[in-house]
């Protein structure tokens, strides 16, 4: 329902009618466990306990599927619970092709879960394409990237990279967290699977940890619910029913966060304290012309900047923004920001680190949807006390 309406009326209501027991608007919170059978086996759709399916929770996979033009839609309880959902279509023996600096979770459950079943993978820049297909062996079966990359925010050619993966037989899967369904719809770019943390700007207000799975195939979606309801890391109802509420304004958080966005980059850029702005908007971003063709109405909320007076500069920095909150995680209304090297990426060995291009004077921000001018007097106020 609803596949045909524009984006901001499927944010709204795809997925959601009125609750058919009482007419009540929104989905309620369906709080339990279990479900009455009439006699044994003879239950209602398919409730019959609710690891295996909860109301509040399909409205929910029914609406962020409509948002990424997608058939299946599959929740977890957070964004690495999908992710390992998806690894879980893997066998012993399999390969994997991860882009380079993938989200360090997603590294550690490779490295230091999968690989007890011996499940390998290899790290490769996607944005260098010829690099991309080396990477391939005989035995990969999943080639998982994300677009725009964190913290460095590499934009990586989905189509690309999809054909050749295709060529080699393996699945792509795109963690799509940072774009989001309203700048990119990888399914519609040759992906099979979207993965994304709802935690981030589908939620939108720092208050859940959720993850989703989005497939088109019919028997692949099969699978990622098989597995949803055998490995178990469901969501709680609560949870379901705060992310219904986050998608209804989900287009109109994301147009503010990327106006704000390019607008403090674009401030950033002439400040003599910064050495160097990564925003996949500007035309000095060396992926621009692929973010111009693969995401539409903007370029997100994340920013990254490099302050040339490495640590001291931008521990200086950090410590004396007011209204960007230092802490972790990112996508939320309010504005934060945090240091890479120590906080997010620190359990990166410094050499690697380094070699990402992770320097000491790196600071990622994700930008709110306060009132920009508000936002730029913080940076502004903060470069201050930092000498050019
Ligand atoms: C946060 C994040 C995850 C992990 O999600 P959780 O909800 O914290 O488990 C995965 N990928 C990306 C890109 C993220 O930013």
């Amino acid at each position: 329902m609803h596949h045909n309406k524009g984006f901001g009326t499927r944010c709204i209501h795809a997925g959601q009618n009125p609750d058919p027991s009482t007419g009540a608007i929104m989905t309620p919170v369906y709080q339990n466990s279990t479900y009455v059978q009439q006699s044994p086996g003879v239950i209602i759709e398919d409730y019959d306990y609710a690891r295996s399916a909860n109301p509040t929770r399909k409205a929910l996979e029914a609406n962020i599927a409509s948002l990424e033009g997608a058939r299946h839609g599959v929740m977890f309880a957070s964004g690495l619970a999908s992710i390992a959902a998806c690894i879980h279509l893997l066998s012993s023996g399999d390969h994997v092709v991860l882009c380079d600096d993938v989200y360090g979770g997603t590294f550690r459950s490779l490295d230091k879960v999968f690989k007890q079943f011996a499940i390998t993978y290899t790290r490769v820049d996607m944005t260098d394409l010829a690099a991309t297909e080396a990477a391939f062996k005989p035995n990969t079966k999943l080639c998982w990237l994300e677009t725009p990359t964190n913290p460095l925010l590499k934009v990586i050619d989905i189509a690309a990279v999809a054909r050749i993966a295709k060529a080699k037989g393996a699945l792509v899967a795109v963690d799509n967290t940072f774009a989001t369904p309203v700048l990119t719809n990888p399914l519609a770019l040759g992906a099979d699977i979207v993965s994304h943390s709802c935690t981030k700007y589908i939620g939108g207000h720092s208050d859940v940890i959720g993850g989703v799975l989005l497939a088109n195939d019919d028997a692949l979606g099969e699978r990622l619910h098989y597995i949803q309801n055998a490995v178990g890391a469901v969501p709680a109802p609560w949870d379901c029913f705060l992310l219904l509420r986050s998608t209804k304004t989900l287009h109109l958080r994301v147009q503010r966060h990327c106006e704000n966005a390019a607008k403090i980059a674009d401030y950033l850029a002439a400040q003599p304290q910064i050495e160097r702005v990564i925003y996949p908007g500007r035309e000095d971003h060396p992926q621009h012309a692929i973010a111009r063709k693969q995401m539409r109405g903007g370029y997100g909320g994340m920013i990254t900047a490099t302050l040339k007076g490495g640590l001291p500069a931008a521990r200086t920095f950090l410590e004396r923004v007011k209204l960007f909150t230092l802490a972790e995680s990112l996508g939320g209304v309010e504005s934060l920001i945090e240091h890479p090297a120590i906080m997010t990426h620190a359990s990166i060995d410094k050499p690697l680190r380094e070699a990402l291009g992770i320097s000491d004077g790196l600071v990622r921000f994700s930008v709110g949807v306060e009132d920009v001018e508000d936002l730029i007097e913080d940076v502004a106020e903060a470069l201050a006390a930092v000498k050019a």
